[in-house]
């Protein structure tokens, strides 16, 4: 089915070939970055895609030239038969990459079943080595449990990165014992920049620990962080430190400095194609396939929503209609 070697560019000469694909809106997490301590207002079962509708998008945009995907969630291993429906995806031509980001809750079961079907790729979001600060975070007391997927991971050589956001007043101590794990162990660690994805909107107190600040912290403690070149379509801007074995890496998902080189696009649970995080969606694939539209509206769809990317994060946010003000929870976008 694929007409191999086809890229699709965006309006701005960007290459698409990267999607985030959200399987659900359901968490078992409460992290108060991400969502309230109520939780959201999850949305009934039959307002997502099935599977069934998400292979159909994967098949029409792996004929456009998508070749990685990333399942994201909510947290992807609480819906039912992931791990067929991985299984499946696995085995499209077009897809020659798919990764996974988790909480770590429940994915250590899965780990010999992830293994066979060669996705090795996995990011563990991680924001604290401290069991109370972890409480305090993510309002369950699940530390241990991420904690053992986490050497569980390790043992398996995944290619594993983790994901600490980054919180004024709440883990800012826990930058550099996190950093340090990258010393002895050959992993990612990526800080990432807190955005108002929160499930509640801006909390009014700015980003002190932007990008800049976080790197700061860490020159100020590795005297030898040496910034390396980044891949293409990396939001990730990565450094080495003399003695270690993984790396370190800072995302200025509120900064938005990557938006240059911006290779992806997301899939909401409920079906929204968004071209940039910060745009309130594009288009409403669920309604087009449930209408009974046939792939091929479906892929002009895609190139028509291809075609009028924003830049950059910023003019994306300006551009939102449906909800300007940003306060969506991470969890039903798909981080
Ligand atoms: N539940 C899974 C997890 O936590 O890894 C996957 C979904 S989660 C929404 C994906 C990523 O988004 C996580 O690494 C999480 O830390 C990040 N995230 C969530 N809310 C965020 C926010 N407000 N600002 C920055 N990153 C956020
Ligand atoms: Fe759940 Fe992930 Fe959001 Fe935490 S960041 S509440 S684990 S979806």
């Amino acid at each position: 089915m694929k007409k191999s070697g086809t890229t699709i560019f965006d309006n701005h000469g960007r290459p698409i070939n990267y999607l985030r694909l959200a399987v659900t809106d359901r968490c078992n997490l409460r992290c108060f970055y991400c969502m309230p301590a109520s939780g959201i207002h999850y949305l009934p079962k039959k307002e997502l895609l099935s599977y069934e509708e998400m292979e159909r998008l994967i098949d029409i945009l792996g004929d456009l030239g998508i070749s990685k995907i990333r399942i994201t969630g909510g947290e992807p291993f609480l819906r039912k038969d992931l791990i067929r429906f991985l299984g499946r995806i696995s085995k499209k031509e077009p897809i020659q990459k798919i990764s996974i980001t988790t909480n770590g809750v429940l994915t250590e079961k899965y780990i010999p079943q992830l293994k066979d079907l060669g996705i090795n790729s996995i990011n563990l979001s991680l924001d604290t080595l401290d069991k109370d600060r972890f409480f305090r975070i993510t309002r369950r007391d699940e530390f241990a449990t991420v904690e053992r997927t986490l050497n569980k991971l390790i043992e398996n050589n995944f290619d594993l990165k983790i994901n600490m956001v980054v919180m004024e007043g709440q883990n800012t101590q826990d930058i550099i014992p996190i950093a340090k794990l990258a010393k002895d162990l050959n992993i990612g660690v990526r800080f990432i920049e807190e955005m108002p994805f929160n499930g509640v909107g801006k909390t009014g107190k700015g980003l002190n620990w932007n990008h800049h600040h976080i790197r700061k912290v860490l020159a100020d403690e590795f005297d030898s962080l040496v910034e390396s070149p980044n891949e293409p379509g990396s939001t990730s801007q990565n450094f080495s430190v003399k003695g270690f074995k993984g790396n370190l890496g800072i995302i200025a998902a509120y900064s938005r400095t990557f938006c240059g080189s911006c290779n992806r696009i997301r899939i909401s649970s409920q079906g929204l194609l968004k071209t940039c995080l910060y745009d309130d969606g594009v288009l409403n694939l669920r309604d087009i396939m449930r209408n009974g539209q046939d792939d091929n509206f479906i892929r002009d769809q895609f190139l028509n929503a291809f075609s009028r990317r924003a830049i950059d994060g910023f003019e994306a946010e300006r551009n939102r209609k449906k909800s300007p003000e940003i306060k969506e929870s991470m969890s039903t976008i798909g981080g």
